[in-house]
């Protein structure tokens, strides 16, 4: 595989995953400290100044805290759409000669990538997630979406690699200490994505080509990273697909202090 997708956090407490391809290093999101970023970047051997573009999600906290330092300081190309500017544009106001880079609609090409923003549903202005190719190769990562539509499934499809949201078990979510407002927001179909659902649109992946799955924004009261991948697991294996011989699994676990 020529293209690899390494998640540096995962999570409401930040997430920040690295794509890369030939010479060509991405962010998508940027959601812990800038110097958490950076630490992490350095124990794969990389430096701030090796990333040509962070990619934005969407303007939750949690995929956006690092940005204004990372523009501040390092002057880090980032991309959002135009909905997600218009929200988190105040933030960088300050920012001398902040420039922002919009992500239109259809192919566009950062170094050895052509990306393609496809819609998510979430309670944010306009969230997306990302199919990235290179060298024929296509990966994509998708968190923070309520449910999978058919759309999301064909934008997903022929992926090699793709990093899925695997959020909460319904069961944990409704006996757990979230309050009741919030549990009905992360299971609606603007929230977060079940670990069924999941499941589910893996097995139709693993059809299409997907040989490796990795499972992230994995909630820390409504899930654990083994139910996440059990409840995966035991889907695929309804649909005669077996870990290690047609699929490789993982679980990007939550970082627990990112800062
Ligand atoms: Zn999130
Ligand atoms: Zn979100």
């Amino acid at each position: 595989m020529q293209i690899s997708i390494t998640p540096l956090f995962s999570g409401s407490t930040g997430n920040c995953t690295l794509v890369q391809a030939g010479g060509t290093n991405l962010l998508v999101d940027a959601g812990v400290s800038a110097k958490s970023v950076t630490n992490a970047l350095k124990k794969t051997g990389l430096e701030i100044h090796d990333i040509s573009a962070v990619l934005v999600t969407h303007e939750h906290a949690d995929h956006i805290k690092g940005l204004p330092v990372l523009i501040k300081k390092y002057s880090v190309p980032v991309y959002a759409t135009e909905g997600t500017w218009r929200v988190m544009h105040g933030k960088f106001r300050e920012i001398p000669r902040f420039q922002p880079f919009f992500v239109p609609e259809g192919n566009f090409y950062i170094g050895d990538f052509a990306v393609e923003s496809f819609p998510l549903s979430h309670d944010a202005a306009q969230p997306v997630g990302y199919a990235f190719f290179a060298s024929g190769e296509k990966v994509c990562i998708a968190t923070d979406t309520g449910y999978i539509s058919k759309g999301m499934i064909r934008s997903l499809e022929g992926s090699t690699t793709i990093l899925l949201e695997s959020n909460h078990d319904p069961y944990m979510l409704q006996t757990g200490p979230y309050p009741g407002i919030l549990k009905r927001r992360v299971a609606s179909r603007k929230g977060h994505l079940a670990n069924e659902d999941c499941a589910k649109a893996l097995c139709h992946l693993v059809q299409s080509g997907t040989s490796q799955a990795i499972l992230g924004h994995i909630s820390l009261k409504n899930n654990t990273p083994q139910l996440a991948f059990d409840t995966s697991k035991a889907a695929l294996a309804e649909c005669g697909i077996e870990i290690g011989r047609d699929i490789s699994l993982s679980v990007a676990a939550p970082a627990l202090f990112p800062d």
